[in-house]
């Protein structure tokens, strides 16, 4: 048997492809298709493993202040002081478990948002196309593309429209590739140069194409270069890099004070060593080491939130972002509407007008009879891109919105697209076109050229129009006035034109001429129900609003006014007027007084974003399509469409909103705005605590009195007990008035007035309180050990009841419903538990010199440890008294 040479596909002439796979016309069966999954595995690249569970506890340990505290376990047990190197191992071991729990929850949530925003592919399997998740394609199946897509595995290119592919991925050329299936390539051509290929990852930013899967996974181009593509993990977001600097700053602060004492104690006669694991524990206090696990896990809580809202999160640091968004610049189709597109007016060029029946895919028994509009039907039946079907009872289809309703307009007039011959060449729609345009083979000799798209692009290219069968001389005017009758109805407004030509001609020029125009189409496209509500949502929390739309500037308004967004054509910017503007100036008004941007390009639609960005807006903007991304990149949130998002927007993006919904973004502005007052509370407990403990040590020194507490028992204090109240804070469900406040500045700091007056006003109390407790228990003479196991248990009790003052800013805590945070409740129980069990349990309480305290002692200090949250209430009601007089004098 002779053997033939292995051939690359990028060698073989396309007649050769097509000859040898008969998988191309029908495409694989479903069953094939799952023999290849099976034996071959699934179309993906490994990811990098998450990482395993002692990788995560080892982790924990990895912070300097864990290494001094190593160091000093270290140089207990060297000087035989087992007591104290084994409790430091206790602790240490209680705080990486709390640590690792908070990890891998974060870890796992993380997980499942990843699966949500996983790429699916349109390929042809058992004769139909399907859209299939991209980790299922197989050798031989049969891929479309089109602009916005990335490329899901190597194909083999077996039909090409005017593709440009960016392959900068793969060959690092920035500029877009022409690709074309005819044409054969030497073996070894490079892969810049094998133009009818396109690699996996290369996303296709024009055109359309059919390929035949040649490698998938590790087998494809990139497959080869990566070995796994990691996931960008995010360093983490700006909030929690300047906490983290923050905390790095009053730690240094600390360490020195902690230093001084050092000094002092030892002046005072205490040993090396008890000077040492003192300071360390005093260090312990001071440094809010709990901070970054709950920043963390309060993200992470917010991302999961967000998701149920349908909000996937790409990029952690716009979950905090998105809270402070003052500007949101949406899409109109199928963010504010639901891009179910009905035809329900046909406009003739005479201007005679016919209302059709109907909504949505069924085209149900109302038929549209009339001989001289078949021209217009059949024109939008052919120049489409769209498919329709009835199928197990109802009519289903895929495609462009607006492609359907033709097709469904088609049905209604008994003009089918099989009727023609087959598809010459095409101009797919493409956004900055604004139209599209097909050749079909026709007969006598003859093809159909077909055009649909906006009024304005259209009627530049038509000389005539057809009026009950015979064609007149187009008048312009009346044509435009239709349309803008139609637009300001409502409705979405196409022109349909085209005409015969000799069969000789193939392709179709970029800007045709000579067309003769059919008529108009007015479409609705029903408002989303939410969208309104959530619109004045966004007004009531100080968000500006614009809709940006390719649409006419009239249907646009029409839409707009409907949702509350604007009311008079003032406010309205079109596309073609933004290009005239002379002056910097004119452009920035134009802008910054628009709320409706119409027959906007997706470049301008950067311009929008860029500027108002320099103006200090923080924007949100949302796009869909390929030519949407550099907007995507400069807004602040750059959210992508999940239903009718391109791979390239979603790649982009920041943010995917899964279902579309214009009222899902707002959802995740609140709880962005949610996440931040979580991080305040937070921080609120954990310094406030951390201050109360550096002052009671303060006050111990220059009265004189023996050290509060033991070095064991702070560190207890601060890694057991406070790590599990900490954590409760993060899952903090909103106050529900979150929309009602105005946006944060996006760099306000969170220490500002109130935080600090808050954080003094709390450390005094418990600071103040708690020293003069243990110095009355001193001066009674119930023996040191004594006092400071009341003192601890004091601390626990007051630290609970902090939990309480964090819980709002504003509201009262007698309003806060104390069930709504299990996990608050449940933390500070557990943390409450967890000390009686280590004042109880034989070998640990001696460890911490805890011992059982008589209930009536329990009272007196759970009475005491209420004067904080007395104090912190009164605050409270003295800055709501505060706000109410700024608003009645404003
Ligand atoms: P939107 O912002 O509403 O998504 P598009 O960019 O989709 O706007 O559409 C802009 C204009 O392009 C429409 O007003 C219409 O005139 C035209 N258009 C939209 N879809 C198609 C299509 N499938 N074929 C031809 N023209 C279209
Ligand atoms: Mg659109």
């Amino acid at each position: 048997m002779e053997i033939e040479k292995y051939t690359e596909p990028h060698q073989r002439s396309l007649e050769d492809v097509l000859k040898s796979s008969p998988s191309v016309n029908q495409g694989l069966t479903s069953l094939e298709a799952e023999l290849r999954l099976q034996a071959n595995g699934p179309n993906v690249f490994p990811t990098k493993k998450p990482r395993p569970l002692w990788k995560i506890f080892l982790g924990q340990f990895a912070s300097p202040l864990i290494y001094i505290l190593l160091a000093a376990g270290g140089v207990a047990l060297a000087i035989g002081d087992t007591r104290d190197a084994l409790f430091i191992a206790i602790i240490l071991l209680i705080n990486s478990v709390i640590g690792t729990t908070q990890e891998k929850g974060a870890q796992n949530s993380a997980l499942a948002l990843k699966r949500m925003a996983e790429t699916r592919s349109m390929v042809m399997r058992d004769g139909r196309q399907m859209e299939i998740p991209s980790e299922e394609i197989v050798l031989g199946d049969v891929v479309y593309l089109e602009s916005g897509n990335k490329v899901p595995a190597d194909l083999r290119l077996i039909n090409t429209h005017s593709l440009e592919v960016d392959e900068s991925l793969l060959t690092g050329e920035s500029l877009t590739v022409v690709k074309d299936a005819s044409g054969q390539f030497a073996e070894h051509a490079s892969l810049g140069d094998r133009k009818n290929m396109a690699f996996t990852g290369s996303l296709v930013v024009r055109g359309r194409a059919t390929g035949l899967v040649t490698a998938v996974g590790l087998q494809s181009e990139l497959g080869r270069i990566v070995n796994s593509l990691n996931s960008e993990e995010s360093a983490g977001t700006p909030l929690l890099i300047r906490m983290k600097k923050l905390t790095h700053k009053i730690a240094i602060a600390l360490l020195v004070v902690t230093a001084l004492m050092a000094v002092f104690l030892f002046l005072k006669g205490y040993g090396y060593y008890e000077v040492l694991v003192f300071s360390v524990a005093l260090a312990v206090s001071a440094i809010p080491e709990g901070l970054p696990v709950a920043l963390t896990v309060a993200l992470s809580v917010a991302s999961r939130r967000m998701a149920q809202r349908n909000v996937i999160v790409r990029k952690l640091p716009a979950v905090e972002a998105l809270g402070s968004c003052t500007y949101i610049a949406t899409d109109k189709t199928g963010t504010l509407t639901v891009n179910q597109m009905t035809v329900r007016k046909i406009v003739a060029p005479d201007g005679e007008q016919f209302d059709i029946e109907g909504s949505g895919l069924d085209p149900g028994s109302k038929k549209f009879d009339n001989v001289h509009m078949e021209s217009l039907v059949r024109c939008g039946v052919l120049c489409n891109e769209a498919k329709l079907f009835f199928q197990e009872g109802k009519w289903t289809g895929h495609g462009d919105a607006v492609d359907l309703a033709f097709l469904v307009l088609g049905e209604k007039a008994g003009v089918n697209p099989s009727d023609s011959g087959g598809l010459v060449s095409d101009i797919p729609f493409e956004p900055e076109h604004q139209f599209a345009a097909t050749l079909h083979e026709g007969n006598d000799h003859k093809r159909i050229l077909s055009v649909k798209g906006a009024v304005e692009k259209l009627l530049p290219m038509c000389d005539s129009m057809l009026v009950q069968g015979h064609k007149h001389r187009i008048n312009t005017d009346a044509i435009l006035n239709q349309a803008d009758e139609l637009a300001e109805a409502g409705y979405r407004v196409l022109a349909l034109a085209g005409h015969m030509v000799s069969r000789s001609e193939s392709e179709i020029s970029k800007s045709p001429t000579g067309l003769v125009f059919y008529g108009l189409v007015g479409m609705i496209d029903p408002l989303r129900p939410e969208a309104a509500k959530a619109v004045k949502q966004c007004q009531q929390a100080g968000i500006r609003v614009a809709m940006v739309t390719g649409d006419h500037p009239k249907t646009s308004l029409a839409i707009a006014r409907e949702l509350g967004l604007a009311q008079t054509m003032d406010e309205v910017v079109s596309g073609p007027a933004l290009k005239q503007v002379e002056s910097e100036d004119q452009l920035s008004k134009m802008i910054l007084e628009g709320r409706v941007f119409a027959r906007v390009e997706p470049q301008q639609k950067l311009q929008i974003v860029q500027h108002l960005t320099q103006k200090g807006f923080f924007v949100a903007v949302t796009g869909d399509g390929a030519n949407d991304a550099p907007a995507l990149k400069a807004a602040n949130v750059g959210v992508a469409m999940g239903l009718s998002g391109t791979d390239v927007a979603k790649e982009t993006a920041d943010l995917i909103v899964a279902d579309d919904r214009f009222s899902s973004i707002v959802a995740g502005v609140e709880q962005g705005r949610i996440v931040y007052n979580n991080l305040r509370k937070v921080v609120y407990l954990l310094i406030s605590t951390a201050a109360a403990e550096i002052l009671i040590f303060v006050l111990s020194f220059v009265f004189n009195a023996p050290m509060p507490l033991t070095a064991a028992q702070i560190l207890w204090l601060n890694l057991v007990t406070n790590g599990i109240q900490d954590i409760g804070l993060a899952f903090e469900p909103g106050e529900g008035d979150e929309l009602a406040h105005r946006p944060r500045k996006p760099n306000e700091s969170i220490f500002d007035r109130l935080m600090m007056e808050r954080v003094l006003l709390s450390a005094i109390v418990i600071g103040g309180i708690g020293y003069w407790y243990f110095h009355q228990l001193v001066q009674s003479g119930v023996g040191i050990e004594a006092a400071r196991n009341n003192l601890l248990l004091f601390l626990v009790i007051f630290e609970n009841l902090m939990l309480g003052n964090c819980r709002s800013e504003e509201k009262s805590i007698f309003k806060l419903n104390p069930l709504r945070n299990k996990f608050l409740l449940g933390g500070a129980i557990l943390a409450q538990g967890i000390h009686i069990v280590a004042m109880y349990t034989p070998g640990l309480n001696i460890l911490l010199e805890v011992g059982p305290v008589p209930i009536g002692e329990w009272a007196r200090m759970f009475a005491m440890a209420l004067a904080v949250l007395v104090v912190i209430e009164v605050h409270k009601m003295i800055k709501a008294r505060g706000i109410k007089a700024q608003l009645a004098s404003s």
